[in-house]
């Protein structure tokens, strides 16, 4: 239901559409999360429809939700799964999530003030 409209015509961006794709890859970013501790192939499927579905719909990431995207592979990132996390101390500290498929280190100021 979902790949029938993602391989056809472009569909045409109203606002509607553009809504409605935005709750789809919300939902279907917080389906990969929860699978990936059980289905980590299926976690990945899920996640790449998603990028997908952002693309064509231009629609952005609910910020929630922008953590569990690697910024190097656009993978899955998910803490324990898919990902390690460290804490930096230093004048300020800094969340170092790694990728463990690419190993890019997506950097996160904690504390700003
Ligand atoms: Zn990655």
């Amino acid at each position: 239901m979902v790949k029938s409209f993602l391989h056809g015509p472009i569909p045409v961006k109203t606002r509607r559409a553009k809504e409605n794709a935005a709750s789809l890859v919300a939902f279907l970013t917080k389906s990969a999360v929860d699978l990936s501790h059980t289905d980590p192939a299926m976690a990945r499927e899920q996640a790449a429809l998603a990028r997908k579905v952002k693309l064509r719909f231009n629609v952005r990431l609910d910020p929630s939700l922008t953590r569990f995207t690697c910024h190097g592979c656009k993978g899955l990132l998910v803490p324990g799964v898919s990902a390690r996390v460290r804490l930096g101390h230093g004048k300020q500290a800094i969340l170092r999530v790694t990728c463990t498929n690419c190993g890019h280190v997506n950097r996160r100021i904690i504390n700003e003030a």
